[in-house]
């Protein structure tokens, strides 16, 4: 297949491209978008056929349901008919933006959709480019991250380019986006309402405006058999670089030393090494590390700034893949707020791999 790849201006939309992205959609075909959040790959979330062609362009197991996109609040009472009050209060106030609620599905909503399961995922994302193309369409969008299942998220086009080129009808080129990491997803078929993945909007945010919010326990545990997580796409391996990747927590010049041994001893041995570290961290490496041409450091983003980690996290892990680099060692960052959701993340692209360091 020939995929159109055309690029797009967030701040100056043009008719023509989004008319031509709308037809894909409205004629059951797939077309990638950027979010705020991360690309999704689109197609009718009310056509289980187009949901079909989203999993086998993603190579998707078709038990990992998808999120359906809406522009507007009308658009909720056609996939669900229970939304609870609590759900009006968080949509008043996150929505367009990146948080995803789960309700209980209406019948028009196909279980090819929703993976086989009684609820669906909704989200009314901000972007101006994903608001024009739901309303250019009239399509409901179903759209999971735009990559090949189990590689990273894409965060710019070319990363869609890189896994879905010649799979798909289209690809809307609209730059880097801004938050880097999949929406926060909240069940409210249950009360109190429980997370089931975190995201930039934290538990505090929702607890300030809904009150109690619990966190799916599945999400804690590295061993998915004694806790299934509730969002059947958690349990899958996701994320993940081709490399070997372990994160390193406690004291940073511990921390750091022990990255800088492990790094000589790999090298030494002949691997192609990248080390994640951050803008505050870095310079304790400088007397450390081997003079090897087999080793990359790469700055993530400043842990004064938690969102530039976010929005760096998967376009660092991918150009990794593209140098082919054998061993990620991975300082560990503040797991608080939306730390929450960043150290989700690494820990499942690391396949839960953490080196504990005691101050000696
Ligand atoms: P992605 O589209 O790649 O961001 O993945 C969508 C995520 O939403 C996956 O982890 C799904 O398991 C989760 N999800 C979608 N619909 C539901 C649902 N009805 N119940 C629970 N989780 C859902
Ligand atoms: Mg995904």
């Amino acid at each position: 297949m020939n995929t159109i790849i055309q690029t797009i201006d967030k701040t100056n939309l043009t008719k023509e491209n989004l008319k031509l992205a709308a037809g894909i959609l409205q004629n059951g075909g797939l077309v990638a978008f950027p979010t705020e959040t991360v690309y999704g790959l689109g197609g009718d979330g009310l056509r289980a056929e187009a949901a079909q062609k989203i999993y086998a362009a993603k190579g998707r197991p078709s038990d990992n349901p998808l999120i359906i996109h809406i522009a507007s609040l009308d658009s909720l009472s056609l996939l669900t008919s229970a939304i609870p009050e609590k759900a009006k209060i968080l949509a008043e106030k996150f929505w367009p933006g990146p948080l995803t609620m789960i309700f209980e599905k209406d019948a028009r909503v196909p279980f090819g959709t929703t993976g086989g399961l009684n609820t669906v995922a909704v989200r009314m994302p901000s972007h101006p480019v994903a608001l024009a193309l739901i309303r250019e369409s009239g399509v409901l969008i179903a759209a999971p991250s735009a990559n090949t299942s189990g590689r990273p998220s894409p965060t710019k086009a070319s990363h869609v380019i890189e896994d879905l080129d010649g799979k798909i009808d289209m690809i809307l080129d609209g730059g880097a986006v801004g938050i880097g990491l999949e929406s926060t997803i909240l069940d409210l078929t249950q009360e109190p309402p429980m997370i089931l993945r975190p995201g930039y909007i934290t538990k505090e945010m929702l607890e300030d405006v809904i009150g109690t919010v619990t966190v799916d326990k599945g999400l804690l545990s590295k061993d998915s058999s004694c806790q299934k997580p509730k969002a059947p796409g958690m349990k899958y391996r996701h994320y993940a670089p081709k490399g070997e990747l372990t994160i390193y927590e406690g004291n940073p010049e511990i921390v750091a030393s022990s990255i800088a041994a492990q790094t000589k001893k790999e090298t030494a041995a002949g691997k192609t090494v990248g080390i994640i570290t951050t803008e505050e961290t870095k310079s304790l490496y400088s007397s450390l590390l081997p003079d090897s041409g087999l080793l990359t450091l790469k700055v993530i983003g400043s842990q004064k700034d938690p969102s530039s980690i976010a929005r760096s996290l998967y376009g660092l892990l991918r150009d990794f893949d593209a140098s082919g680099t054998q061993v990620i060692l991975s300082e560990c960052f503040f797991q608080a707020y939306l730390g929450q959701a960043i150290m989700n993340r690494l820990l499942k692209a690391a396949g839960y791999r953490i080196i504990h360091l005691e101050d000696s």
